[in-house]
């Protein structure tokens, strides 16, 4: 049978799904973005994005990943001559500590990082802690939910610790993996900079970062001289002032993504944490009595994470499911504070897919586990899943 005849269901934590609303969007003529027509779409995405956010604050729309949003924020608002804290405890914590080392001499910022197992989440009190011995703390980095772990940090605890400390330091949050999975709220929490992609939770295809700034971060912007060209946020905000971009943009991904964020505010934001939730519930509800065992100490809800039991061979096992039931997860990552590569499977719970597509999976993965010889099983993953959606 070949492949395209089968049913496919994208459920690794990035990309994801993206509803067939929006990808008719995508194939939209192209319109020039020089021209009221596309300002008023991007103002409207704007517009979007701050509900999304939970935020009345700027939330500017970059061309590139979310990687591209979040080195931006890195470089655009730390002080000359400060320390930055990062905490690390996954692919993507290390990533933002490589990205101010490579920009070190630039910069001339000192980092201190907390460095915790993969799979630990920080204690807002650490944090706490380093931001009282060292005074001189322009920014702290965080990432919400790890999604290289499948970890959540206490955010709100975070940015309490944060704003308690005082005035200088920004709490930036890599929210790639939080931003329309996870209860989170921008203004009533003190966040000053949240990020994310347009294809994680947002439900549109890679290709978009979003970088949301609250007042003390246009207040920073305004105080330090411009570094990068691209990648400086004075020019994303000047030009989202007058609802425009400084650079050529992806105008149809812009117009998908106002479709999807449309499409998840007609659903409405709670309503949306609480089918993520359960749809994590319901996979960690099934991989126990499956016998899997997770990897994180404090799971996060935007995805769910397994040790692989021994004698299963992660390639071929992910390939069973894609070429036998259409069902794509992600492996492991890679890093230096863990080898977790062919270890642990990850599955999304992001975005355009619900409870079915769950069951689906959860299905799969029973059935190719039995085929590879595991006998760990305690009882119907698919049964406990099922109970936790429809009880
Ligand atoms: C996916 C992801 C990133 C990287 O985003 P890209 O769009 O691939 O650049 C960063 N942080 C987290 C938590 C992610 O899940």
């Amino acid at each position: 049978m070949p492949m395209s005849a089968k049913k496919q269901r994208l459920l690794t934590p990035g990309p994801t799904q993206v509803p067939d609303e929006v990808l008719r969007e995508l194939a939209c003529p192209i319109i020039h973005h020089r021209t009221d027509q596309f300002r008023s779409i991007l103002a409207e995405v704007g517009e979007l994005l701050q509900r999304v956010f939970r935020t009345e604050q700027p939330v500017l729309t970059l061309s590139g990943s979310g990687t591209t949003a979040f080195e931006a924020a890195q470089i655009s608002l730390v002080k000359p001559g400060s320390k930055v804290i990062t905490v690390a405890s996954g692919k993507f914590g290390e990533r933002w500590q490589d990205v101010y080392d490579a920009y070190g001499d630039l910069l001339s910022v000192r980092q201190i990082r907390i460095n915790l197992p993969w799979g630990d989440a920080v204690q807002p009190e650490r944090l706490g802690q380093a931001l009282a011995e060292n005074p001189d703390v322009s920014v702290v980095v965080v990432v919400h939910s790890e999604t290289s772990t499948a970890t959540a940090c206490d955010l709100q605890a975070i940015a309490d610790q944060v704003r308690a400390f005082g005035q200088d330091a920004l709490l930036l949050v890599d929210g790639i993996t939080s931003v329309g999975a996870l209860p989170i709220e921008m203004d009533a929490w003190g966040v000053d900079v949240l990020v994310t992609g347009s294809q994680k939770a947002l439900m549109a295809p890679p290709g978009l970062g979003y970088v949301a700034l609250g007042k003390r971060a246009v207040a920073r912007l305004a105080e330090i001289k411009p570094r990068g060209y691209f990648l400086d946020l004075r020019k994303w905000l000047e030009s989202w002032r007058e609802n425009d971009v400084p650079f050529t943009p992806p105008v149809n991904l812009i117009r998908g993504q106002r479709i999807a964020l449309q499409m998840m505010l007609d659903e409405g934001m709670p309503d949306i944490w609480a089918r993520t939730a359960n749809m994590a519930k319901a996979t960690r509800a099934a991989f126990e009595v499956m016998g899997l065992q997770g990897v994180s100490i404090r799971p996060t809800d935007s995805l769910s994470g397994a040790q692989y039991p021994p004698g299963i061979q992660d390639a071929a096992f992910r390939a069973a499911l894609r070429g036998r039931h259409g069902i794509h997860i992600a492996g492991g990552h890679h890093g230096r504070g863990a080898q977790w590569k062919g270890k642990i499977f990850r599955i999304s719970h992001m975005g355009h897919i619900d409870g079915d597509d769950m069951l689906a999976a959860i299905a799969a993965i029973e059935c190719e586990l039995r085929a590879a010889g595991y006998d760990g099983f305690r009882g119907s993953g698919i049964d406990s899943g099922r109970q936790v959606l429809s009880p």
